[in-house]
């Protein structure tokens, strides 16, 4: 993982609320290791999602904060693996096309790679938001 002065995703969150957060059912679980049961529905037998993104204005409920800037996820280490797996654009050195839309949506720019470099004093709400 890159060290860097602030995570981007913490001035953003605009994936939390750009997509339908579907996973596997059993996922969801009360033994407090998995994806609270309270916070989900179900899509179909083995389908579950996360309160909230099922609409057509989508926006999960365990996302704290106001997108664009800052956020939190309530439920962070017990998120679905769809959450975890989600990669912001160039993170790993890969651009990824789902996190330029979510931010799109919400009139942030995309990410680059600069933004992912050590010790970048990087603050979200300093740039400048697409027209
Ligand atoms: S569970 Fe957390 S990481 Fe996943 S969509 Fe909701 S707020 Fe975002
Ligand atoms: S849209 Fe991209 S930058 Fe924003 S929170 Fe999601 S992964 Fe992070």
């Amino acid at each position: 993982m890159i060290s860097i002065s602030k995570n981007p995703c913490l001035t953003c969150g605009a994936c939390c609320a750009f997509f339908r957060v579907s996973f596997y059912w059993a996922e969801a679980g009360e033994d407090g290791t998995g994806v609270p049961v309270a916070l989900t529905g179900r899509l179909s037998t083995h389908r579950a999602f996360m309160l909230g993104t099922n609409a057509s204005n989508p926006r999960c409920v365990a996302l704290k904060g106001e997108i664009g800037q800052e956020v939190h996820c309530a439920i962070h280490p017990q998120r679905a693996s769809v959450c975890r797996d989600f990669a912001a654009s160039w993170q790993d050195g890969q651009h990824q096309a789902g996190c330029d839309q979510a931010r799109a949506k919400y009139g942030l720019l995309p990410l680059e790679p600069h933004h992912w470099q050590p010790n970048n004093p990087f603050n979200l709400p300093t740039l400048p938001k697409a027209a």
